[in-house]
């Protein structure tokens, strides 16, 4: 089915405003109006919430920046955040289930480690690309290339 993409990234976002509000971390959205891509609805509304939720839980400081835009001849989305990073290892790691980083500061968040699973699962599904890009430190940027 199309769906218009910054509709369902908006209204996704949109949920999640009471809780970036108290965590005091803003929430920037991007979204260029009119991009149109073809996907089971509810599955990428759920590759959404995963993504968002991980830039919101996995940021102590800063902001998450939500962006939907053109590249080349593809849509993408794109979530940019401040938070502790992901090391190179870890990057590819992250897609298996139950899998979660060892970090003293990940034992006190919640998770089953199935978020991104989920999100592999449904970005497969539909043959779309994830990229992963972070500093290893400092924050940490999921990209689904439609
Ligand atoms: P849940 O099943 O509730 O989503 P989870 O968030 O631990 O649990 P995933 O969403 O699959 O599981 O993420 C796996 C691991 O990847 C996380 O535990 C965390 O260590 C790391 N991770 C995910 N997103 C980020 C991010 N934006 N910045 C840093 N680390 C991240
Ligand atoms: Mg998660």
């Amino acid at each position: 089915k199309d769906v218009k993409l910054a509709s369902v990234v908006e209204n996704v976002c949109s949920t999640f405003e009471a809780a970036f509000q108290r965590k005091n971390i803003d929430l920037i959205t991007k979204l260029q109006k009119g991009i149109i891509v073809k996907a089971q609805e509810d599955k990428l509304i759920q590759l959404i919430i995963n993504i968002v939720n991980n830039a919101l839980k996995y940021t102590e400081s800063g902001s998450v920046t939500v962006s939907t835009y053109m590249e080349n001849d593809h849509a993408v989305f794109e979530v940019k955040d401040t938070g502790i990073g992901l090391s190179e290892e870890d990057k590819i790691k992250i897609f298996e289930r139950f899998y979660r980083v060892e970090k003293s500061r990940n034992r006190n968040t919640g998770g089953a480690g199935l978020g991104l699973a989920i999100v592999k699962n449904i970005a497969d599904a539909h043959g779309w690309e994830i990229e992963v890009e972070s500093d290893g430190k400092s924050c940490t940027t999921f990209k689904i290339n439609f």
